[in-house]
């Protein structure tokens, strides 16, 4: 018999803590999760050039649960075996569930290649990326070259670039090499936003390497499988989200490594196990991009569906919505991408930026003033201060805003 009182999250990072939040003051559930505080990834780039700091993109999960009469165990889960509703937790002990929701996200990879493990940085946390910075910061106060490269000329390869160039753009010595098996930089958006990219790099010590792939790295050196060789201070490895390994173990995923689920996102191989998030290969059939907003709406519903599935009422659909994604590259430009229409300009920032205090602050438990001075305090340390200044001078302003529509 399932132990039916216990409703269980795994992973409580964007989508985890969302649906922790959902079903707040409704029932009590318990969550597993190793890290002490949620991080929110979308900004997570900005701590290369230090416009933001650690504590900036953290918010500690553990008054947030508490308050939500959740019942946190600092614990990793190891296995999920779906036909007895069993977990097993790192220190071998193992909890029943009734329903579970899976938001374990997705993993750093860097495939197979001989040397990435050893020699390139991941970029997939904030720890990842404040290494990074203090790593870059120390190449940049030691005298000679600065060599750079960035493997994977996706969204997080053209937002590492841009911040790269922000603060170190200057720097005599720099290098800067960008390599992508793909011929397009951002491959997935319209061309218009790989020209412009182009273009802004012409006057930067920027070389994109397209239509490469890395064949193994050695120290300062890399081997591309076409036979040219790099030398490198610094790798910054940014090629793509790899499936969490716990999916295929427990039989929860498709070719991909990553979870199917049905429109009610019910994994396709396991009855009482909705899976969301970044661990998602297809709902209902359909491919989704991994971001934040879908997380956090896979989560809303998949909350509702378990409060469902307990008063025996009928289940919701998720239907993606289709918003906008922004882009930054530092203090070049940014982006605004909606299908096929693109529309740039360095004041796009801002937007990003509202959507991260938004979305901070949503997980800040704190009350009242405490609330507000946090949300100040992040507001200053982000470092829009400066730019919210220049509204007062009109003339600044339209050559700051220089907002285009690219066709
Ligand atoms: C560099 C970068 C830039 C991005 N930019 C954007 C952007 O601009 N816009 C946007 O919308 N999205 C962006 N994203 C994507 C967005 O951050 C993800 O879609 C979102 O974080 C997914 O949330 P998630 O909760 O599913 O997974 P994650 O945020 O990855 O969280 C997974 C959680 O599961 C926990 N966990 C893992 N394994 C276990 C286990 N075995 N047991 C228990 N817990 C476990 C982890 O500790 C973690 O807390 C970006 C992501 C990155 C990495």
């Amino acid at each position: 018999m399932h132990d039916t009182r216990s409703v269980v999250i795994v992973g409580a990072n964007i989508a985890g803590m969302t649906a922790a939040r959902a079903l707040a003051g409704r029932i009590s559930v318990k969550v597993y999760e190793p890290t002490a505080a949620l991080e929110w990834l979308p900004n997570i780039h900005e701590l290369i050039s230090g416009l933001k700091r650690p504590h900036n993109l953290r918010v500690e999960r553990g008054p947030l649960l508490a308050r939500g009469g959740h019942d946190w165990h600092r614990q990793r889960v190891v296995a999920i075996d779906p036909h007895r509703h069993q977990l097993t937790l790192e220190d071998g002990s193992e909890q029943l569930f009734s329903q579970l929701i899976v938001a374990i996200g997705g993993v750093h990879y860097s495939g197979t290649v001989p040397g990435a493990a050893e020699y390139a940085m991941p970029f997939k946390s904030v720890a990842d990326c404040q290494r990074i910075g203090i790593r870059l910061q120390q190449l940049a106060s030691r005298p000679g070259p600065m060599r750079v490269v960035i493997v994977g000329a996706g969204v997080e390869g053209v937002e590492a670039l841009g911040e790269v160039l922000r603060r170190f753009g200057r720097r005599p010595g720099l290098s800067i090499k960008v390599i992508d098996s793909r011929e397009r930089i951002l491959r997935n958006l319209p061309a218009a936003v790989d020209e412009t990219i182009r273009r802004h790099c012409a006057t930067w010590p920027v070389e994109f390497c397209l239509g490469e792939r890395v064949a193994a790295l050695d120290g300062e050196q890399i081997q591309l499988q076409s036979g040219l060789s790099l030398a490198a201070d610094i790798v910054i490895w940014t090629g793509g989200v790899g499936a969490h390994p716990l999916l295929h173990a427990s039989h929860l995923s498709d070719d991909s490594g990553f979870a199917p689920v049905s429109a009610e996102l019910h994994n396709d191989h396991a009855d009482g196990i909705y899976v969301v998030g970044d661990a998602v290969s297809r709902v209902a059939g359909v491919e989704l991009e991994r971001q934040a907003y879908h997380a956090i709406d896979m989560a809303r519903v998949a909350a509702a569906n378990v409060l469902a599935t307990r008063a025996g009422r009928s289940l919701q659909s998720y239907r993606a919505a289709m918003k906008p994604q922004l882009i930054t590259f530092g203090e070049l430009d940014t982006f605004m991408v909606s299908g096929e229409r693109v529309v740039a300009s360095p004041s796009l920032r801002l937007l990003k930026e509202a959507i991260y205090q938004a979305g901070i602050a949503g997980f800040d438990h704190r009350r009242g003033d405490r609330r507000l001075w946090g949300l100040w305090r992040r507001i200053l340390d982000s470092g829009i201060d400066g730019s919210i200044d220049s509204l007062r001078h009109p003339a600044t302003l339209l050559g700051w805003a220089r907002v285009r529509i690219l066709e």
